[in-house]
């Protein structure tokens, strides 16, 4: 072969490689676009975003209410259970604004903390309004304006008093359920149960259970054998009549709550920051 042969050879070969190098790192590029269009097709955005985390620390201020209505005339007792339904109304709108969102008292109990951290969340406060002896107005003024704000409540019913004048009748308190509401027991009769014998006990605060996770004592009066006994009928979560905020921390079946008088929305801003004041 002479020496411009071999020249020609060798050229040859370095074009033939050079093309089939050019070749197979065209098509290895156009791969990896493939693959990588492959993989975005599959991962959604919404898919990689990260799971609403269960919230460890939170405070709940429990409202609580009783009457929702304008007291009649010389009924103290009466008119200091009392906001107005304006005032109410107004607190409301108040509680609204101010990035407040509802939750059941039994979602305190909750393991997964999930409504609670659902609103954490929204960047907003998590908060429980609840009523006391399932009164009728709390169907006729406190219902619609809870609806108003897109708010739900916790009704304490004592049972053996449903359907009684002034007191909210068995189809009043379906609906409260039925709309998201919860129902929970504020016993039978509304004895003093730190008065009575556990068996007494026993029978206001079983018999009056059926679906409630929640239970109320009545007028706060408890003792530790009525802890107990809420505990074993199954109820998770109760209420008393003690001040301070809820938190992480609090003792589900002795919940401190805000108690909530007459007022506009200053007063019930002064009554939450009051009861910080008070702990868990
Ligand atoms: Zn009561």
């Amino acid at each position: 072969m002479k020496k411009d042969e071999i020249l020609i050879y060798l050229l040859v070969g370095l074009i033939v490689i050079f093309l089939i190098s050019l070749g197979y790192f065209t098509w290895q590029k156009r791969n990896v676009k493939t693959v990588a269009a492959n993989t975005s097709a599959v991962v959604k955005p919404i898919d990689i975003l990260p799971e609403v985390g269960k919230t460890t620390k939170y405070d709940v201020p429990v409202l609580m209410y009783h009457y929702v209505r304008i007291a009649p005339e010389g009924d103290t007792l009466g008119k200091n259970l009392s906001v107005t339904p304006q005032n109410f109304v107004d607190q409301m709108a108040w509680l609204k604004q101010n990035n407040y969102a509802t939750i059941k008292v039994s979602d305190l109990a909750d393991p997964n903390k999930k409504e609670i951290s659902k609103i954490i969340a929204e960047n907003k406060k998590p908060i429980a309004v609840t009523f006391d002896d399932g009164y009728e107005d709390a169907y006729i003024a406190a219902y619609p304006a809870l609806q108003k704000e897109g708010f739900i409540g916790t009704f304490y019913i004592i049972r053996d008093f449903i359907g009684r004048p002034g007191y909210m009748n068995q189809n009043q308190i379906n609906e409260l359920d039925f709309i998201g509401n919860e129902i929970g027991s504020h016993t039978l009769s509304h004895l003093d149960l730190s008065k009575n014998s556990e068996e007494v006990q026993q029978k206001q605060i079983e018999d009056s259970k059926q679906s409630a996770m929640s239970f109320c004592y009545p007028s706060g009066k408890y003792n530790e054998t009525t802890v107990n006994l809420v505990k074993e009928a199954g109820y998770t979560t109760a209420v008393t009549t003690k001040s301070g905020i809820v938190n992480q921390d609090s003792n589900l079946l002795e919940l401190k709550r805000v108690r909530v008088n007459d007022g506009n929305a200053e007063s019930l801003r002064l009554a939450i920051e009051k009861a910080y004041s008070n702990g868990n």
